[in-house]
């Protein structure tokens, strides 16, 4: 049998179509196909790939009516892709199938949701707590040293929700704001040393020593005080997840990568150090090692996620090395500001001298590579 030709006007319309479309013949024949039905799987040689969309188009040719519907289609290994189809009659013979790839934004979806519990939780177990509390005081009226003890609870309750909301409030706050769309240099060490000065007070309760490493001058283009909020987390779980003690190092220093100069912000201690398994998973938003040690500390799990996204959003990257008992470097890589290219620190001023736009990112990495602690810092943490 002749194979059925496509009319002109649909195949000129599939030919500039840049999302997924396909033209079936009367014997489930595939007779031309986009490129992105091809790059999605939709379309295996000559055939219609997935059983279910076979039968979507056998149905539409029978009853001769378009159909809709929400497809899950297996994607490579252990993936799912997620389509919404339409198919509808084209002549007597042909049928066109139209996907749009809905997988990004059924992801972004899920995130969301999976965010929206895992805040509603965290928020309930300090308030559940005040509530209790809060009875508990009215049951005590008459002793004062009970209602003492119980106001001392809810003052701590009450001290974790308000950290927990600042921290929520800081991680909208640095997904709304792009530090690269009006960008001011910035001087890393003014950095390191703001960052270093929020967390003194932990770490001399706590008898950590902190030092910064001083080190060249160094500059990086974006926003201060995102950075320095991204250092601050880094140093104060440095100190939190170390013994009274312990030293924390930070650092900052220049790297050349090809035709690139990068800064890499180094943050070391030699605390309890973090499991292989767990490493992959710190960057999550709401992860814990020890939820009880997190909790004691005033911890909610999303300190290094805000670092991780402020990395991303100066174009750069944030790595992990640890070892449980020995201890961990985190490092903040970013793209060197060149001298050339300075501008005043005050004044607002391009991402970057080059007028070619800059190379896009790379995701935030999480990898557990030998330390390449530079000598300082390691020296300073032998001392
Ligand atoms: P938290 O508020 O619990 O500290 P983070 O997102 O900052 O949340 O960190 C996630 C988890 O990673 C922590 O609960 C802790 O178990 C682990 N962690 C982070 N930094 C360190 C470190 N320097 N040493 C050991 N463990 C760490």
């Amino acid at each position: 049998m002749p194979q059925v030709a496509v009319p002109d006007g649909v195949s000129q319309m599939l030919g500039v179509l840049r999302s997924a479309g396909v033209v079936v013949g009367p014997l489930d024949e595939v007779l031309q196909s986009t490129e992105e039905a091809r790059v999605l799987g939709l379309v295996r040689g000559s055939r219609v790939a997935h059983r279910e969309l076979l039968e979507l188009v056998r149905q539409v040719r029978a009853e001769r009516r378009v159909h809709s519907l929400d497809l899950t289609l297996p994607r490579g290994q252990d993936q799912e892709g997620h389509f919404a189809v339409r198919v509808a009659p084209l002549t007597e013979e042909l049928c066109v199938i139209l996907a749009e790839d809905r997988t990004t934004a059924v992801r972004l979806e899920a995130i969301r949701r999976d965010f929206v519990t895992n805040v509603s939780h965290e928020l309930k177990t300090p308030i559940g707590a005040i509530s209790l509390l809060s009875e508990a005081v009215v049951e005590a009226a008459d002793d004062p040293d009970t209602v003492r003890s119980f106001a001392g609870r809810m003052q701590h309750e009450s001290a974790r929700l308000t950290g927990l909301v600042a921290q929520i409030i800081q991680l909208s706050g640095v997904q709304a704001d792009d530090p690269l769309l009006s960008p001011r240099r910035v001087d890393v060490a003014e950095v390191l040393a703001e960052a270093v000065d929020v967390c003194r007070v932990d770490a001399d309760d706590r008898d950590i020593a902190l030092t910064v490493v001083p080190g060249e001058s160094l500059a990086v283009m974006g926003d201060e005080t995102q950075l320095a909020m991204a250092v601050s987390n880094l140093v104060r779980n440095a100190v939190l997840y170390s013994e009274p003690g312990g030293r924390v190092v930070v650092s900052a220093r220049r790297r050349q990568e090809e035709d690139d100069s990068v800064v890499e912000i180094r943050v070391t201690d030699n605390g309890i150090g973090i499991g292989q398994a767990d490493l992959k998973r710190i960057f999550e938003r709401f992860y814990r090692v020890d939820y009880a040690r997190s909790r004691a500390n005033g911890g909610n799990g999303l300190g290094l996620s805000i670092v991780k996204h402020i990395a991303a959003a100066h174009r750069g990257v944030v790595d992990v090395w640890s070892k449980v008992g020995q201890g961990s470097t985190f490092t903040i890589s970013l793209p060197e500001h060149s001298v050339d290219a300075s501008a005043p620190a005050s004044t607002s001023a391009p991402a970057f001298a080059d007028p070619e736009p800059p190379p896009p990112a790379p995701a935030a990495a999480t990898s557990a590579r030998r330390d390449p602690a530079d000598p300082d810092s390691e020296k300073e943490l032998e001392r």
